[in-house]
């Protein structure tokens, strides 16, 4: 009798035996409909002798499977993955197969998606949004959402075109395949060092070899580019392309480069499609006819038959980690994906993680540098400002030196850059009579005062209230002060100093939309705006070739707490940010504001050397054993009950196995101990390379029972604690 073991897309299971009908093929990969008590679920066949701790079953207790899913086979590669992730991560595989079957969960579908495009007819009513958006958007056919984001407008107004007979809906099969890219649509004439770097990179595509590179050049060395060529030998070869880029915010300005240089757009996997966009989007994908897709981390695990290249574009940054669900490093799992599939993953960055530059130095990464701007820019001058003997004036944040900057780059009219990464006017409101703060009710953190809005709002869990008048412990009016600065109080000390500038705050909260994000970037090409103050959002990706002074109001923000990455994240942060100064022909300027001008990281910064400060974490991380020459791993109890989870901590820690080269740090609070309304307890463990620390977790823990309502999640090598 045939039988076949099945992955359930459902995380609470581990695999299930079934049997296979007569007249039914199914084979590893394929995709299957498996009924489980009264339910039907979507799963995957699995290899035959995986999971060898499943437990059989008689022939005669087995159901049968109900039926085989059109849909192409999960790729066995695929598969090699998904267990690596589950083994590495310890997940459960089922968590990590449904991300890629991210659209086949669902087995009902309309088989439709509905496009627009131009009629051809100008509506009566014609405002400059519109003409723009249309004038844009041309002949293309799209989303309401893709249409938007091309426009440079906000759905409203494509709905509000739709309405008016400028657009008309298509509807689109979910069969429809998407247009494909031309390689030879527009290429670029690459400088001598490009075209170096370029070939590497195109040879590995061909050669289908594992090769993973780290494209390390300054902001504006022209890396984008590079791997451009990179992409264009995959399509020539007629492999799949992904890339991976850290946040939604960087897409709308790739996809427009990628059609410079493509002719088209590429297919876009993010969290916003549609059931039916989704699985149009996974067809083509499954299919291998989607040849370049680009997307956040969670497109890394579709099933892509024919992949010959992955791209993780700015792969230093903490938002390719998952920190809920599977906790998985996107870049570290690209990696493996190619080393399973074999073929070569580009990794790009002006400010490279220290683990990536050790693998480097390891002989594992091969490294391909960008040393200059293209076309002769300078790297910016960066400075320091010492607060302590040059401090700001009483309840103000902008030293003298750092004013007189600015003066003189208004004066000239060319614009600045003043950086703080906190959202709202102020973290923290409290009583001057009787000292009460606005704390979260839901979590362990202040609530931020924004005066925009006229709210307070906690940053983790979203909570808000209504900026308070009196104080509501002791009643007091007019009692209650901001405590330190965010970027709006910024902007309000610019707009006192300078009232005639014109001035805008740049965070997620003024850019929530793509629509509005393009509007911005408008007006600051436009020469609409002097001076931008902003979070690190705007640290990335723009390109402002007016844009000459960039001010980092508080360099100590993120050294304070001291954790494991503090220098290193403050390091890639201020020369991102730094990045943004001088990029056109008008060389740039950087000052930094520190109360700390002496620390290693700062020094670095001001000398602009990478190199140096590479040399000194590192050395820094050896002598602490930490990664990437030692690892972490953290187990992470939470629970609604305060006294459930402390037990369930304790009961872990109890259980704590003593093994030699690790030592198990807690159970303490975890450093936000109530997120959501969820208590949570903290175990770190730190262990030498030598160890099989996950080996050693899933026997601790398996030995355990807590409570269903308390859960325990593991963090392999976690991004910070
Ligand atoms: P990075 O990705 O390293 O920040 P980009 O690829 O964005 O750098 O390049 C910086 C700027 O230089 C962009 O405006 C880009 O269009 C331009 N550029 C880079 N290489 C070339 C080239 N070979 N020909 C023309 N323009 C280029
Ligand atoms: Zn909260």
């Amino acid at each position: 009798m045939a039988r076949a073991r099945v992955l359930l897309l459902n995380a609470a299971l581990g695999p299930l035996d079934y049997r296979i009908p007569h007249g039914m093929t199914a084979r590893p990969g394929s995709i299957v409909v498996a009924p489980l008590g009264p339910r039907q679920l979507v799963g995957v066949v699995w290899d035959e002798g995986s999971f060898p701790d499943v437990e059989t079953v008689g022939d005669n207790r087995l159901r049968n499977l109900l039926e085989v899913l059109d849909a192409p086979p999960l790729p066995e590669t695929l598969r090699r993955l998904i267990e690596w992730t589950a083994d590495y991560y310890l997940a459960p595989p089922a968590a990590v197969l449904r991300m890629a079957l991210a659209s086949m969960s669902a087995l009902e579908g309309t088989r439709t998606v509905i496009e627009y495009r131009a009629t051809g007819q100008l509506p009566d009513r014609m405002t400059e949004q519109r003409t723009q958006a249309m004038e844009r958007i041309g002949e293309r056919q799209g989303l309401v959402r893709e249409l938007a984001m091309i426009g440079g407008v906000s759905d409203a107004v494509i709905r509000g075109l739709v309405k008016a007979g400028a657009f008309e809906p298509v509807e689109v099969s979910v069969d429809t395949p998407f247009p494909e890219p031309d390689p030879a649509h527009a290429p670029p004439a690459l400088s001598d060092k490009q075209l170096e770097a370029a070939s590497q990179m195109a040879d590995a595509v061909r050669a289908h070899e594992f090769t993973p590179f780290l494209l390390d050049g300054v902001t504006g060395s022209g890396k984008t580019e590079v791997y451009f060529e990179a992409i264009a030998a995959a399509i020539r070869a007629s492999k799949q392309t992904l890339v991976l880029l850290p946040e939604i915010a960087l897409t709308e300005p790739f996809l427009e480069r990628f059609e410079k240089r493509f002719g088209t757009v590429p297919v876009n996997w993010h969290s916003g499609l549609r059931q039916s966009e989704r699985r149009r989007a996974w067809r083509a994908i499954a299919a291998g006819e989607a040849r370049v897709v680009v997307g956040a981390r969670s497109a890394l695990f579709l099933p892509y038959p024919n992949l010959g290249l992955i791209v993780v574009d700015e792969a230093h940054e903490a938002s390719f980690k998952q920190e809920e669900g599977v906790h998985y490093h996107a870049r570290d799992v690209a990696v493996m994906r190619g080393l399973i599939e074999h073929f070569p993953v580009v990794l790009a960055s002006a400010t490279p993680a220290i683990e990536t530059r050790h693998q480097v130095d390891l002989g594992r990464y091969r490294e391909i540098k960008l040393p200059a701007r293209f076309g002769g820019a300078q790297m910016p001058d960066i400075k320091g400002i010492n607060l302590l003997t040059d401090p700001p004036e009483r309840g103000r944040w902008i030293a003298p030196p750092l004013v007189v900057a600015m003066e003189e780059v208004l004066a000239k009219g060319e614009q600045s850059l003043l950086f703080l990464n906190r959202r709202g006017y102020a973290p923290l409101t409290l009583c001057r009579h009787c000292g009460y703060r606005f704390q979260c009710p839901n979590c362990t953190s202040w609530m931020v005062e924004h005066r925009l809005t006229k709210r307070l709002a906690c940053h983790h869990c979203g909570h808000v209230i209504p900026a308070p008048r009196f104080c509501p412990e002791c009643k007091e009016e007019d009692s209650l002060v901001a405590c330190g600065p965010g970027v709006e109080r910024i902007a309000d000390e610019v707009k006192a100093l300078w009232p005639q500038a014109r001035v805008a705050i740049a965070t997620s909260d003024t850019l929530h939309s793509p629509a509005r994000a393009a509007d911005f970037v408008k007006s600051v090409e436009a020469g609409d705006i002097d001076i931008i103050v902003g979070t690190q959002l705007i640290t990335k990706g723009y390109h402002f070739p007016n844009l000459t002074l960039v001010g980092v109001i508080d360099a100590d923000l993120g050294l304070e707490g001291g954790d494991l990455r503090a220098s290193e994240r403050t390091f890639q942060q201020i020369m991102q940010v730094a990045g943004r100064a001088g990029r056109g022909e008008k060389p740039g300027h950087v000052f930094i504001q520190t109360r700390m001008p002496d620390a290693e990281v700062i020094q670095a910064l001001i000398a602009g050397d990478s190199e140096r400060f590479y040399l000194i974490e590192t050395e820094n991380r050896r002598r602490a054993n930490a990664p990437p020459f030692g690892r972490f791993a953290a187990i992470i109890i939470s629970s609604e009950d305060s006294d459930e989870a402390a037990q369930t901590a304790r009961l872990i820690g109890k259980s704590a196995p003593q093994v030699d080269g690790m030592r198990v740090y807690g159970p303490a609070p975890a450093p936000l101990s109530v997120l959501r309304g969820r208590h949570r307890h903290r175990l770190l463990i730190h262990a030498t390379r030598q160890i099989d620390i996950q080996s050693v977790i899933r026997e601790w823990l398996g030995n355990l029972v807590w409570k269903s309502t308390t859960r325990v999640a593991v963090d392999v090598d976690p991004y910070s604690f």
